[in-house]
């Protein structure tokens, strides 16, 4: 997210959802080490995880791998990530998360 989080806190808080990171986000001082999802970070498993501009390295799958439905967004077809997706989107985050946030809003409304 290059420091960015604002279009994952739109979307999160459009669904209701609540925001974690990769270990290199937490390391970068991009947010809160406590939101850290992984190995040495918090378990969770949500009935939707979105993952968005991770890679999906072992130590961060561990922490995310028992989500019921798991959507990756990664702009690398190859990335490791979409391999326990259940659904991906190869494309940039701040392109594909401002559309889904959008369309997620006009069809509440
Ligand atoms: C002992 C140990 C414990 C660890 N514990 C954890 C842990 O608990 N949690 C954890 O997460 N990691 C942990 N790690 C680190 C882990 O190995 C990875 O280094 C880390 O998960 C990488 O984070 P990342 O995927 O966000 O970053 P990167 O490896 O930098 O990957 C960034 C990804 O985002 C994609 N991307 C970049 N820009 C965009 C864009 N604009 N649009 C779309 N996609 C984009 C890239 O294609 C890439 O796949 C641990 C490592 C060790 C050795």
């Amino acid at each position: 997210m290059d420091g960015d989080f604002g279009p994952v806190e739109e979307l999160a808080d459009v669904l209701g959802g609540a925001v974690g990171a990769s270990r290199a986000a937490t390391d970068a001082g991009w947010i809160e080490h406590s939101a850290q999802v992984g190995q040495t970070g918090k378990t969770v498993s949500p009935q939707l995880y979105i993952s968005a501009g991770i890679s999906g390295a072992i130590q961060q799958k561990a922490g995310m791998q028992t989500a019921k439905v798991i959507v990756a967004v990664n702009k690398d077809a190859d990335a490791p990530v979409f391999e326990i997706a259940d659904f991906g989107i190869v494309g940039d985050v701040f392109s594909v998360l401002p559309q889904a946030t959008e369309e997620i809003r006009k069809r509440r409304s």
